[in-house]
């Protein structure tokens, strides 16, 4: 496996060597001072293992906030701000946000923003954090449960991808993310899906579906042409589900809410796109025969397309979908009806999961 792959804005490293680059730009930048943004967990099961491999680091500030979707928010924005103020962080200080998508994400918010930007270095400890949320410079917090309403593009300086982390991290979780790889396979890869329903993920494909996103994001790093859109396929109905279940107060993982939507999308897609039958067929039964999720009970239909509503992807007031076309193939800016996504979750509703 390669050890390092380079883009426009950062370099993503894999394995201990990262850890030298990480040196080497420490000094080359003269940091004045470092910082590392934990959660409970990674404060727990990650920071010792940091520390230990990389000395130096057993001298930074470490700022943690407690786990999961529920602290995305402007009060732990506000706490990472007011602990870089006290502990004197200046312009030349350094954040490591080692974390999962969570941390990944509010920690680029917070640096970007922070004496008007930090910089900032991913290393993701989840494996929904490697393969996607660390990759291609979207930061941001929820809004009230709306999520990720709040942000701005900002890159880190560097990736690293240790798979060291994983090693602690919990089945569920670890299927939670698998669901993002599924998905860069059905938009854009049709050999990584077809791996994928044969064996659990490992090292070859967390690398493939990295170089899957870059590859997307390099072409449309701002989703300004709109081929970024395609990243967001399964994502309008999952958001939607995700953000409902957080108000609901029920856990219900990223990844998770995305396979739900994935497959909600992949119906859509066949009435819509011509997506072939067997192909959405195959696609439901992969994802049922991996997930367990809550029932989606039809009462609850109405507000989660309340969320759907107001999704970033929308224009006008229309609601747009990333649809495939056939599994490696996605398009994008599909005008869907409010009834039509209204029958994919009266559809799922019936599932037994
Ligand atoms: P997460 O960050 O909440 O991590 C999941 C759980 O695992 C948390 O409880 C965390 O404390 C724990 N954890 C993390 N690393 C661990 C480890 N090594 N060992 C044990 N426990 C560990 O969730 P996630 O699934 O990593 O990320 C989901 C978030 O990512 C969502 O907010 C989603 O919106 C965001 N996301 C962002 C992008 C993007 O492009 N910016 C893309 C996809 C998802």
């Amino acid at each position: 496996m390669k050890k390092i792959i380079t883009t426009i804005n950062y370099p993503i490293y894999f394995g201990n060597k990262s850890y030298e680059k990480l040196k080497i730009y420490i000094d080359k930048n003269k940091i004045s001072k470092l910082f590392i943004l934990c959660d409970i967990n990674t404060y727990k099961f990650c920071l010792k293992q940091l520390q230990n491999k990389v000395t130096f680091l057993g001298k930074s500030q470490v700022i943690s906030i407690y786990s999961g979707e529920k602290v995305k928010n402007i009060e732990s924005s506000l706490y990472i701000w007011r602990s870089l103020y006290a502990y004197k962080a200046d312009r030349n200080s350094l954040l490591i946000n080692l974390g999962g998508g969570v941390i990944n994400d509010i920690g680029g918010f917070s640096a970007s923003l922070f004496k008007r930007g930090v910089d900032f270095i991913h290393i993701p400890t989840t494996l929904l954090s490697m393969v996607d949320a660390s990759i291609g410079g979207k930061t941001g917090i929820d809004l009230d449960n709306i999520k990720n309403e709040i942000g701005v593009f900002n890159f880190p300086k560097i990736i690293i991808i240790d798979f060291l982390y994983l090693q602690t991290l919990c089945f569920r979780e670890l299927i939670s993310g698998q669901a993002e790889i599924l998905k860069h396979g059905l938009i854009y890869d049709k050999n990584l899906w077809l791996k994928l329903k044969k064996k659990h993920v490992w090292n070859t494909e967390i690398f493939a579906s990295i170089t899957i996103k870059q590859n997307i994001v390099n072409k449309d790093p701002y989703e300004i042409k709109g081929l970024r859109k395609i990243l967001n396929f399964g994502h309008s109905i999952g958001h939607g589900i995700e953000s409902y279940f957080l108000i609901e107060n029920f856990t219900f993982l990223h990844g998770e809410a995305i396979a739900i939507g994935m497959i909600c999308e992949a119906w859509i897609s066949y009435l819509f796109n011509r997506f072939p039958l067997s192909q959405y067929e195959d696609i439901k039964n992969t994802i049922l025969d991996s997930y367990s999720f809550p029932i989606i009970k039809p009462i609850v239909i109405q507000k989660i397309i309340n969320h759907i509503q107001h999704d970033k992807k929308n224009i006008k007031g229309d609601i747009r979908f990333s649809l495939l076309k056939e599994i490696g193939n996605c398009n994008f800016d599909h005008k869907i009806s409010i009834e039509n996504i209204k029958n994919a979750l009266i559809l799922i509703s019936k599932y037994k999961f």
